[in-house]
């Protein structure tokens, strides 16, 4: 996908005002709560004050938009929400979302994020007292619990952490370190941990933020001279620290340091926290050295993508959440073809849904294989570390099993290190899995080749144009 050849500015506004003329008068309404954040890789990112908003859009407007984002690029485009927040351009100038009917369960979260909006007002004290008492609101999402999370071998590791980190029983790690690719289920653990604790512990004082956020509150406490605020907020007012996505503090010298201090603040006083991250704390980059030591200090638990019985189990899972209806053999089918991502995952199943509500067509096995040829998903995934080892092997004239030999004959360690650069790249597998891949070998060793090839790759035109030969041998085979 190369978002590089298309306005993806204007591609939104056109679908935009494809949206609106096929849509109800409520249009104006919704997109008025919905901020666009930018196409990257055909992911679409939009921002929605809470859940509710984004749930109504995501039903009612979002299979409009990628219809025409698709129709336009060939790209199956996913959507990446960010809930909670003020948002500073929304879609559409109107009145805020005020939905007359609310279902049951949808409603406090909406209160919720509306105070979460709207600073109470401070200047009565009955207003005071009244915010002392009532927790402050977290931007959860409702469906991220525990008992919506499906354990498999690829995930157990980090569910059992999550849950002894919300003292559900078990060790409890401090601080806990859940890493993985992206859609794998970090973000579903860390809001199913403070769930847990919200039940458990209602008084207990949780504080759920993005890094992104964090940063946002850092610099704007420091513009603001709110910085003692701001300490008293993470360091004295906190029980429970939890931030998602710490690889967003990268480069960021000023919120690492912040970080640090409120770390050690909340470590000391045994109060829990989990951090999140696409990578292992030693693959972080610009990460100041101290901080990659602390998140190690307790338990790094990371997620791999899910073997085809778990993926089988988290559609089950969704379908019946979603109130869909699959048959076995349409379950299978999904399965097998989308093997990466949970996230995608349920993004099809979803897809699927709303095209055979809006087409009038059964889920049938016909109605899926051409749903998934459509947008073909899961091409570059149905790779495999074994065609990517043939390829490498032939490219460099090696004989089979070379690769994963414990030979380190210069020529053969160099195109070891090019094989495990290209899965890194390519597939979604851990460190540790391609360590074992490549004839097991330490997760620190396959690390360190793809940082140096890495390296190589930007600082000599020779091994930048072998790559490129290879990439184009592996993109004839998909
Ligand atoms: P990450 O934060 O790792 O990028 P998320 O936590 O946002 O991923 O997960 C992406 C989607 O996949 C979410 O809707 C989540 O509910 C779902 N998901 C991931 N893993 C599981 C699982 N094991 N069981 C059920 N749903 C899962
Ligand atoms: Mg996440």
């Amino acid at each position: 996908m190369h978002d590089r050849h298309f306005d993806t500015d204007k591609l939104w506004a056109d679908a935009v005002l494809y949206t609106r003329e096929r849509s109800p008068q409520s249009f104006e309404q919704w997109f008025s709560g919905v901020q666009y954040d930018g196409i990257v890789d055909g992911v679409l990112s939009l921002r929605a004050p809470n859940e509710f908003v984004r749930d109504w859009v995501e039903q009612h407007f979002v299979p409009t938009l990628s219809d025409y984002l698709r129709s336009q690029t060939g790209w199956s485009v996913q959507v990446a929400w960010t809930v909670g927040g003020d948002l500073e351009r929304p879609v559409c100038d109107g009145p805020a979302p005020q939905p007359v009917s609310v279902r049951s369960h949808a409603r406090p979260q909406f209160v919720l994020d509306r105070l979460d909006a709207v600073p109470a007002p401070s200047s009565t004290r009955a207003s005071r007292t009244q915010l002392r008492e009532v927790p402050p609101p977290l931007a959860l999402n409702a469906k991220y619990v525990f008992e919506n999370f499906v354990v498999g071998a690829s995930n157990q590791l980090a569910h059992a952490a999550a849950l002894g980190a919300a003292g559900g029983g078990g060790p409890r790690h401090n601080p806990l370190f859940l890493c993985g690719g992206t859609g794998l289920g970090k973000t579903h653990l860390v809001h199913a941990a403070a769930h847990r604790i919200r039940e458990d512990r209602p008084a207990a004082r949780i504080l759920y933020v993005s890094a992104e956020k964090f940063v946002n509150e850092f610099l704007q406490a420091l513009q603001d001279h709110k910085m003692n605020d701001f300490r008293a907020r993470y360091r004295d007012r906190c029980d429970v620290l939890l931030v998602d996505d710490i690889q967003f503090f990268a480069g960021k010298t000023g919120t690492q340091e912040e970080f640090f201090h409120a770390f050690n603040a909340l470590h000391q006083a045994d109060k829990q926290i989990i951090v999140t991250s696409d990578k292992y704390p030693q693959q972080l980059e610009k990460m100041e050295e101290r901080l990659i030591s602390r998140f190690t200090w307790g338990l790094v638990a990371d997620i791999q993508g899910p073997e085809l019985e778990t993926r089988i189990a988290i559609l089950r899972k969704k379908a019946q959440l979603e109130k869909i209806e699959l048959a076995a053999d349409v379950v299978l089918c999904l399965a097998q073809s989308i093997r990466s991502n949970v996230r995608e995952l349920e993004g099809c199943l979803i897809r699927l849904a709303a095209k055979s509500s809006l087409l009038g067509q059964p889920i049938d096995l016909e109605f899926v294989k051409a749903e998934l040829a459509a947008s073909n998903v899961g091409r570059v995934s149905e790779q495999s570390v074994e065609d990517i080892q043939r390829v490498v092997t032939h490219h460099f004239k090696l004989r089979s099993g070379d690769l994963l030999s414990p030979d380190r004959h210069k020529s053969i360690a160099f195109a070891r290190h090019v094989a495990m650069y290209l899965c890194k790249q390519r597939l979604k597998c851990s460190f540790p899995e391609l360590g074992r891949a490549f004839g097991g070998r330490d997760h620190t060793t396959v690390m360190s080749a793809v940082r140096k090839v890495e390296g190589l790759r930007t600082s000599s035109a020779d091994v930048r144009a072998q790559i490129e030969a290879i990439e184009r041998k592996l993109g004839s085979l998909d």
